[in-house]
């Protein structure tokens, strides 16, 4: 086994023991006999980032001093998940870290249980960027990920008594972090407001107001690459000197002041998924984090120069805007380049356009961005100027191009009318180089609906990278047994640098003993979340159910409401006697998922499933058979027990509305079974692993364009299926709210009524398709070839493979020399 394992450091077991006590005592001052096993957790970070020091100071020089292109990955999220695994996995230390821990006394899981997950995304999108600069790291791709290091991440789930979602502040930075290093002489002024003047023939920008942008650098290893990139997050800080005068008089309050308007730009993370909503605060946080961050990308690559010839910008870094929360980094580096600079307005342009591309993340219109033009100027004047220039020059250029005078003013970067306002989307779609979608049918939606005149006048310019998730940490670390039996299987464990080689363990589908040692993993896996589940949350499950699980933001398109119904239906047909309980595959239904705070339905939904999960699990009628559980605060770590452990993944989706999704690729190279509509990244994964192995239902985005088209009406869907209208019944008569048949009007009323994402038309499909599942999973030997075959044949979904397309379709660089 162990010359099969990634070469590891040189470094020995004792000789880290050794690094741990010495930063035991030097940096918490601590004896090893006083140390908590967080206090090992801090100490065995700091030595671990001081392994990677070295390869990390020469990543950037080797970045400065060579010809190959940086990317900067502009993100307002990054999700990272804890640190202290990825890192040692990725340097090499793992097996020293597990003894040394040991010789000093310590569990080693104890020790990482006390690392506190940062939470600086809500979900898929914040998840990408982190498994984006882990592969840019172990490709060798000079990158640097630039975002916010929020004070408060994602807000902590629970529950109340009601089952309903309570948000609580998530101080994941009370503890000192000892992976962010904070670097005041790197620091940045990011301005706002005040006016634009005439001074001498030239626009000059007066704001009214600066904060400090402060770096903090996360290390990002490759995996066994000897690259170390960086991930820049700032903080937001006063430069207001504390005003003594102020607070002589006891005015406390005003004394801060500044200092509180300042900081609150990194405070918080918007809670929200998928929709926008328009707030200033939310402007000024993605103005901070993209000024600071290409004035931080000239100051690295040319440095101590006063006028650095910026005509070779594109040539050093290119940015890659993750959704538009950074897009007006667009107008920035042009006020840049006009205003502090002095290059004329085409020079200007010209830089820009070759240093940006877009990657669009949704199809939902309500998650375009679009801001108020009356709020950019009142926070970015001269900003405002600049994007009227580039609105009156593309319309010009649209007028030359096309005599369709109606697809020149729908293609209005900056429209008229009540509220004139800036669509985001759409200037970087015009500035942008490249524009992406994230998985081939998303893309395509794209160029036929979402950007279609775009693309019809910019065919060029657009393309697909389909997502990708990291090996290392959604199978290595999350899934060791299955990670192994893979080692064992290809003789190698290459396949976590070229995920392309799970193809070779298809033979072994046929294998019975392989296939038997496959499915001992997945029980092993299944014990290993219930005995999670039982600790943290209290729950008994019971390992020899099927786990079938739907974690995801809570959203309506996702439709957790289709699975809740189903769930219902089922529960209704056993107390019912309609079907017989000897004839019920036992289940234990898993759901995890946050909903935005202001997100109604969501909230409702969240509550519902809590009661419903109540009732079943309380019912002596269908114990054993039928369970519901609900572990609050989904996030990495959970994500990393519970995909491994899953046997039926739902990605249930209504069609066209999911641009991706990139849970279903971690289950699938976890050896779950999907059930799933034709939507996002789904499409990609049934064409490979075959449609043999993927458990398809539902409407197409055709059938269901047609169906909005011809006019929806779900109350017929309803009066149709006697089992989903005694489901909905349930609900509306109280069965989950102690009798009472309001709580959940509302639900049953958006169901009855308006059902946007026509979960009521796909219903009769889900149920229908749930008896292949179960006939299927009756013969364990067929249903864990299945799994295998999916293993084997998502390679394909490794985000190295994407971050390949980037490079040869998007940012044309490659690894350093
Ligand atoms: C992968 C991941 C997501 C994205 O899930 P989708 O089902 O693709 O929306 C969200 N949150 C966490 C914690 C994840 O790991």
């Amino acid at each position: 086994m162990t010359e099969l394992t990634a070469p590891k450091s040189s470094v020995t077991a004792a000789q880290f023991a050794d690094e741990i006590r010495n930063e035991l005592k030097y940096t918490q001052g601590v004896t090893p006999e006083q140390a908590k096993p967080a206090d090992v957790y801090v100490a065995a970070a700091t030595a671990v980032r001081k392994h990677l020091m070295d390869s990390w100071m020469k990543t950037q020089q080797d970045m400065i001093n060579g010809n190959t292109k940086a990317v900067g990955y502009l993100s307002a999220e990054f999700l990272m998940g804890k640190q202290l695994r990825n890192a040692l996995l990725n340097s090499g230390l793992t097996e020293q870290f597990e003894a040394a821990v040991k010789e000093l006394g310590f569990d080693p899981q104890q020790v990482t249980d006390a690392e506190y997950e940062p939470g600086l995304g809500n979900g898929g999108l914040g998840r990408l960027a982190a498994c984006f600069i882990d592969s840019l790291a172990s490709l060798g791709v000079p990158a640097f990920g630039y975002g916010i290091q929020y004070r408060y991440g994602i807000f902590r789930q629970e529950f109340d008594e009601e089952g309903r979602q309570i948000e609580r502040p998530d101080y994941w930075l009370t503890n000192e972090d000892p992976w962010g290093h904070i670097d005041y002489e790197r620091d940045q002024r990011v301005s706002f407001g005040g006016e634009v003047v005439e001074e001498d023939g030239k626009r000059v920008w007066k704001p009214s107001w600066s904060v400090r942008a402060i770096p903090v650098d996360y290390m990002v290893p490759g995996y066994e690459s000897g690259r170390v990139n960086t991930l820049r997050l700032w903080q937001a800080r006063s430069y207001d000197e504390f005003d003594l005068l102020t607070f002589n008089k006891s005015e406390y309050l005003d004394a801060v002041k500044p200092q509180v308007k300042a900081e609150n730009i990194s405070k918080i993370l918007y809670p929200e998924d998928s929709t926008e909503v328009g707030k200033e605060l939310r402007l000024e946080q993605q103005y901070f984090f993209a000024s600071a961050s290409i004035h931080d990308a000239i100051r690295v690559f040319y440095p101590n120069q006063d006028k650095p010839d910026l005509t070779t910008f594109p040539d050093k870094i290119c940015f890659q805007l993750n959704d538009t929360h950074p897009v007006i980094g667009i107008p920035e580096l042009m006020r840049i380049l006009l205003d502090e600079y002095g290059y004329d307005w085409d020079t200007a342009w010209n830089i820009t356009t070759k240093t940006f591309n877009y990657t669009c993340h949704t199809l939902l219109p309500e998650a375009l961005e679009v801001w108020p033009v009356a709020l950019i100027s009142k926070l970015l004047p001269r900003h405002m100027e600049i994007i009227n220039k580039i609105n009156d020059q593309f319309m010009h250029e649209l007028e030359e191009m096309t005599d369709d005078e109606a697809k020149v003013e729908r293609m209005r970067i900056v429209t008229d009318g009540d509220t004139p306002s800036v669509r985001m989307a759409y200037l970087a779609s015009y500035a942008g180089e490249h524009v992406n979608g994230v998985a081939e049918l998303h893309s395509q939606l794209l160029k036929d609906v979402t950007l279609r005149d775009f693309s019809d006048l910019f065919p060029k310019k657009f393309t697909n990278v389909t997502n990708g998730v990291t090996p290392r940490r959604f199978m290595k670390l999350a899934n060791p047994g299955l990670s192994d039996l893979i080692t064992e299987g290809l003789g190698t464990d290459k396949w976590l640098e070229d995920l392309e080689l799970l193809k070779n363990l298809e033979p072994l589908a046929q294998d019975d003993e392989f296939v038997k040692k496959f499915a001992q993993v997945k029980y092993d896996n299944k014990i290993k979340f219930a005995d999670f589940a039982k600790r943290e949350y209290g729950f008994d499950i019971d390992s020899s159910t099927m786990f079938d699980t739907m974690i995801k933001r809570l959203h309506e398109y996702k439709r957790q409401a289709l699975k809740i119904l189903e769930v219902i239906a089922t529960y209704a047909d056993i107390k019912s006697g309609k079907v017989k309980i000897e004839d019920v595959t036992p289940r234990t239904v898993i759901f995890g998922a946050k909903a935005a705070p202001g997100y109604y339905l969501a909230k409702m939904t969240i509550q519902l499933i809590n009661n419903v999960a109540k009732v079943i699990n309380n019912d002596p009628d269908v114990m054993g058979k039928l369970k519901v559980v609900f572990p609050w605060n989904y996030n990495i770590r959970v994500a990393q027990y519970l995909i491994p452990a899953t046997e039926l993944d739902e990605q249930i989706s209504q069609a066209g509305k999911e641009a991706s999704g990139t849970s279903n690729m971690k289950f699938a190279l976890n050896g779950a079974l999907t059930v799933g509509t034709l939507d996002g990244a789904n499409v990609e994964i049934r064409e490979r692993v075959g449609a043999d192995n993927f458990f398809l239902f539902g409407m197409t985005v055709d059938e269901v364009e047609k169906m909005y088209a011809d006019g929806y009406d779900p109350a017929k869907y309803y009066e149709a299926d006697p089992r989903l209208k005694a489901a909905i019944d349930m609900v509306a008569k109280g069965t989950f709210s102690d009798g009472d048949e309001d709580t959940y009007a509302p639900l049953v009323s958006d169901w009855l009524t308006k059902d946007w994402f026509m979960t009521l038309a796909d219903f009769t499909a889900y149920h229908d398709i749930q008896s292949e599942i179960e006939t299927l999973y009756g013969d364990q030997l067929e249903w864990n070839r299945k799994a295998i075959i999916n293993v084997a044949n998502s390679g394909y979904f490794s985000s190295d493979r994407s971050i390949e397309d980037y490079l040869e379709r998007v940012w044309m660089t490659g690894p350093l020399k």
